[in-house]
């Protein structure tokens, strides 16, 4: 990185705090732009709109630079959110970019999917009086703004290359993030993706009307530049395993950070019906071109009138949002078993539903779909549900009211009740152990150490579950300079073996 804020930091410990504090805590909080609700139905781009750097600026200006700076706590990154903000505050938007980009190899993609008000705007001391700083909102402008005006994405110094040679699995989060920390490190990367086009989660989970798919583009070019290189449509599993990298292929070690990607199954009778989907089928089809898919996962989904989308969380919604745009004109339903308090989502996502005309029916749960005698969906049958006593998590967990039972109308149905990790790569590399759930056990989020040490790493959901980008992205950083120091000790214990080998000489001497 080219930039530092030494100065702007002692700027920031002259501020005027008395005085400045009562100005900026009543300062207006921003208003961020959307697109209209009816509007935004007929297309696929990003509902949220690009603030001006005036207004950015504004809002930045509303931080108090808490001492403790809580937000940076609530952040999984850790990103120093108070120096980037004063950064923005100055006008520097380069710097406060680069800033987020020193913790974050996503604050662009971060700043629109994390769900802030559970985490840096949470923790901020400003909520406690009104609205907290609108984070997410300002680091996604400040990159963008680097990126669209100011050269795009800024290109980082790379350390001298030492001949290493690491393999990536996965290119979702987790693997790009580790991609990134390692080629900066001086060490050879190749990427390996089983969709034909890397990005994995980033292009094939989230829709863009969430994200916008050059972002990604971007960053996979920026980071072939760097050297990265990918190799799509090949995965890693039975047929090429982490030992045929490291053995037939050479590498010196493997990340991996293939994410958790196998659709949860309901177990209900009727859901083999037609136009019963998985969330993951559904969302790819309704979302992206032919071109960036699968043979056998190609078209449209069928054209819906009335759409059920079982679920609660994030993908939940993404799924009632793609059905609302492949028809604006049909009904979408969304089922879920507890109440509206008890969603795991982001709020903005559920009120961005709420906006586009989806209906949702809580303390829900369908037992079964009915279908027609050719075979497709026609309805499914639900039981309403109660909440009782909390779970080991604290959650409320819902029990089925006897006798409730409700025929919903339906000719779509998606499921979309979460991920779990594809198992291949556990079961076709000895030695790697996993807990019951099939996720990938590791020393720590720190080292990502699994069984197999310093062979084969792994960090992001394929170790916690299924979870967000900022928390598949910190830990796939601090794996990848585990792999680093672990790499360098390898070749600096090469070197210091050559170097106690006896010279001809004192072989001579010996003999
Ligand atoms: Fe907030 Fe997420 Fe950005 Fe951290 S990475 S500052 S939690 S939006
Ligand atoms: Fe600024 Fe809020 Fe963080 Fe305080 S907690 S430094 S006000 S963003």
């Amino acid at each position: 990185m080219d930039h530092t804020c030494d100065e702007t930091t002692m700027n920031r410990n002259d501020d005027p705090w008395p005085m400045n504090r009562r100005l900026r805590l009543r300062a207006e909080p921003l208003k961020p732009h959307k697109q209209d609700p009816q509007a935004r139905l007929e297309n696929f781009d990003e509902v949220s709109c690009a603030l001006a750097p005036h207004e950015a600026i504004l809002e930045a200006s509303r931080c108090l630079q808490c001492e403790h700076h809580p937000c940076t706590m609530g952040c999984p990154a850790h990103n120093d959110i108070p120096a980037a903000l004063w950064l923005l505050e100055q006008g520097d938007l380069r710097g406060a970019a680069l800033k987020f980009m020193e913790t974050s190899n996503f604050p662009d993609i971060c700043g629109r999917l994390c769900p802030q008000e559970k985490q840096c705007e949470g923790s901020c001391v400003i909520g406690s009086y009104g609205l907290p700083v609108a984070i997410g909102k300002l680091e996604q402008f400040c990159v963008d703004y680097t990126r669209e005006h100011l050269g795009g994405y800024p290109m980082p110094g790379l350390g001298p290359p030492l001949g290493t040679r690491v393999a990536v699995v996965g290119s979702g989060p987790a693997g790009l993030a580790a991609a990134e920390e390692l080629v900066k490190r001086g060490h050879h990367v190749t990427v390996f993706e089983a969709w034909p086009r890397p990005g994995g989660l980033l292009v094939y989970g989230i829709p863009g009307f969430k994200l916008n798919k050059q972002l990604v583009w971007d960053k996979i070019r920026w980071l072939e530049e760097l050297g990265v290189r990918f190799r799509c449509n090949v995965r890693i599993g039975p047929d090429l395993t982490p030992d045929d990298l490291l053995r037939k292929h050479s590498f010196d070690a493997v990340f991996l950070g293939h994410g958790a990607s196998r659709t949860n199954r309901m177990k209900i009778p009727g859901e083999e019906l037609k136009n019963v989907y998985n969330a993951t089928e559904y969302l790819v089809r309704g979302n992206l071109p032919d071109e960036l898919l699968p043979q056998g996962m190609r078209g449209r989904p069928h054209p819906a009138r009335r759409t059920v989308v079982v679920g609660g969380g994030d993908t939940a919604m993404d799924c009632v949002r793609t059905a609302r745009r492949l028809n604006p004109g049909s009904e979408v339903w969304c089922v879920y078993r507890r109440s509206e308090a008890e969603m795991p989502g982001r709020l903005e996502e559920r009120i961005n539903a709420v906006e586009e005309g989806v209906r949702f029916e809580w303390l829900t749960l369908p037992v079964k779909f009915r279908g027609d005698e050719d075979g497709n969906v026609t309805s499914c049958e639900c039981i309403r549900m109660l909440l009782g006593p909390p779970d080991a998590k604290g959650r409320r967990t819902p029990v089925p009211i006897a006798g409730s039972n409700f025929v919903l109308e339906c000719d779509t149905a998606v499921i979309a009740i979460g991920y779990s990790v594809d198992e291949e790569i556990a079961e076709s590399t000895p030695g790697l152990t996993t807990t019951k759930r099939g996720t990938i056990l590791v020393n720590s989020e720190d080292e990502g150490h699994t069984a197999r040490t310093e062979e084969i790493w792994a960090a992001g959901d394929c170790v916690r579950g299924a979870d967000l980008v900022v928390t598949a992205m910190a830990p796939a950083r601090k794996a990848a300079r585990s792999i680093d120091r672990a790499l360098r000790a390898r070749l600096a214990g090469r070197e210091q073996s050559k170097s106690r080998e006896p010279t001809p000489e004192s072989k001579s001497i010996k003999m």
